[in-house]
């Protein structure tokens, strides 16, 4: 057996095999065989050309931002002749995709969150995902058979266009980049930042979100999504923002302007005074995505933790560091946390498949609170048993911290889904408050019955003020 796959002390345990309980029965034969294939393919495949693909980007920002790795290719074509390409697209709602479910897809994307290439080389890496769906799920057929098709097939990149630097832009009312109608065209001016995907030289289609009717009275029909070629005149990307230092080549993250820019009106999505439609639909599905990854990046960072922990040549107070009770006492809570939380990603996912993202809005708003957060936690007790070597280039972790530490920010900060969790929560409030006083009176009426008297009234415990006499 594989060194590359071992994980367990007796040896390889596949990932099938290690499917929790509460989400083998939702799991089919031919997804467990192809989730066995994707960790063998991640473990032994890409984890290995991650190192390939940081080197053949570069070292300038000019070749960073222009290369395309060919290790990345090779990837591809591994990938599709073993049939692990487009695994994200849902079966339930999409039928150009691989046939798995949410679940299904859910448990494939923890072991595309362990490699820097894995997401790409299976054609499943945000954002194409997300707005392969939004073409799927509301292009006409023009649009799906000019970009959805050339998506598909991993031939080209595309990015998603909302945020604005000059806007809180985590409430997508307040986007103010302009689409005019003229004649037979839109014609677009502003200025969007944050354009992940951007500085892929394979990047050829911007799906951008911007005001087609500014002073609606309906502020969530003001919003209109249109399809922008990269290439079209009046773009200009005027650099690449840095993720806590890294530039994310040749990904990218772009900061771009809108000057007059023409597009066709058939490039419309849906209509217009559909883009709040079109953005809440998009991010659903996608944040599970996020999670599951982000389940696996935590599961790399507790084996790169573990490594340390049983290296013999580390031995500060001449004691191995799993010798160290500390240490253990952080591996048994990176555990816990991890495998709570791939309970809580599995459970949004089947719920998600049992009706739509919108029947799951408070599973996934949960997990997307609650993993960004896990996985920092695991990831700082990683650097923190590597000493120095943790923070600088020699281990993945701190590229992983940086990575994960967006993950609070991106599709919406974390306080926009606990305040929308928190005052869902609240709804319930009434109803508690009426039920237990329901039951302190009846305690009351109880005690009365049973001939017994108490010192302290029933009532000064009633949340509601209105006592009743003993
Ligand atoms: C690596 C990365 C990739 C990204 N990729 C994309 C992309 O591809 N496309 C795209 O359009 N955008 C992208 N974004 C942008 C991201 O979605 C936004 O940064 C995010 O939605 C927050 O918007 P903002 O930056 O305008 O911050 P603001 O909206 O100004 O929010 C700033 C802070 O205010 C606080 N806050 C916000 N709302 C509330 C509230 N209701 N209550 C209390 N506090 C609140 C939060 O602490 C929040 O972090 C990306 C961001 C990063 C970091």
């Amino acid at each position: 057996m594989s060194a590359l796959l071992k994980n367990s002390q007796n040896g390889h345990l596949p990932a099938s095999a290690r499917i929790p309980a509460i989400a083998r029965p939702f799991v089919s034969d031919r997804a467990m065989k192809t989730l066995d294939l994707v960790e063998k393919f991640v473990e032994e495949e890409c984890i290995p050309a991650d190192a390939v693909f940081q080197r053949q980007i570069g070292e300038t920002t000019e070749e960073r931002f222009s290369s395309h790795p060919s290790v990345l290719e090779d990837l591809k074509s591994k990938a599709k002749k073993l049939g692990l390409w487009n695994l994200f697209l849902p079966k339930n709602h999409f039928k150009e995709g691989a046939g798995f479910s949410n679940l299904e897809y859910g448990l494939m994307a923890e072991y595309l969150g362990k490699s820097m290439t894995a997401s790409e080389a299976t054609n499943c890496a945000a954002p194409d995902t997300g707005n392969m769906e939004v073409l799927a799920k509301y292009g006409n057929e023009a649009q799906k058979r000019k970009w959805l098709d050339p998506l598909l097939s991993g031939d080209i990149r595309s990015a998603f266009l909302m945020t604005e630097p000059q806007v809180a832009s985590s409430d997508a009312t307040n986007i103010e980049l302009l689409i005019q109608r003229d004649g037979n065209d839109y014609v677009l001016n502003g200025e969007k930042w944050w354009s992940s995907g951007a500085g892929d030289p394979r990047c050829k289609i911007y799906i951008v979100l911007g005001k087609t009717d500014p002073y609606n009275k309906e502020k969530y029909k003001q919003q209109s999504v249109i399809l922008v070629p990269h290439d079209t005149p009046g773009i200009t990307i005027h650099r690449m923002l840095s993720v806590l230092g890294y530039d994310d080549a040749p990904h990218g993250h772009g900061h771009i302007s809108f000057n007059n820019v023409r597009v066709p009106a058939s490039n419309m999505v849906l209509g217009e005074g559909r883009g709040f439609e079109i953005i809440q639909g998009r991010l659903g599905p996608g944040r599970i995505h996020h999670a599951m990854r982000s389940v696996g990046a935590a599961e790399k960072a507790l084996e790169w933790f573990l490594a340390r922990l049983n290296d013999p040549s580390k031995t500060p107070f001449g004691e191995q560091l799993h010798k160290h009770g500390i240490m253990l006492d952080r591996i048994a809570r990176s555990r816990i946390e991890i495998d709570a939380a791939r309970l809580m990603v599995l459970n949004a996912a089947i719920k998600i498949d049992e009706s739509n993202a919108k029947g799951a809005l408070k599973e996934i708003a949960e997990v997307k609170v609650l993993v960004p957060t896990m996985n920092l936690t695991i990831i700082d007790r990683a650097i923190q048993a590597y000493g120095g070597a943790g923070v600088c280039q020699d281990t993945p972790l701190a590229y992983m911290y940086a990575l994960g530490r967006t993950m609070r920010l991106v599709d919406g900060p974390d306080e926009v889904h606990i305040l929308q969790l928190g005052k869902n929560e609240n709804k319930r409030g009434p109803a508690h408050l009426a039920r237990i006083d329901a039951q302190i009176k009846k305690g009351e009426e109880l005690l009365k019955q049973y001939g017994i008297k108490i010192k302290d009234p029933l009532q000064l415990n009633r949340v509601s003020g209105n006592s009743s006499k003993l």
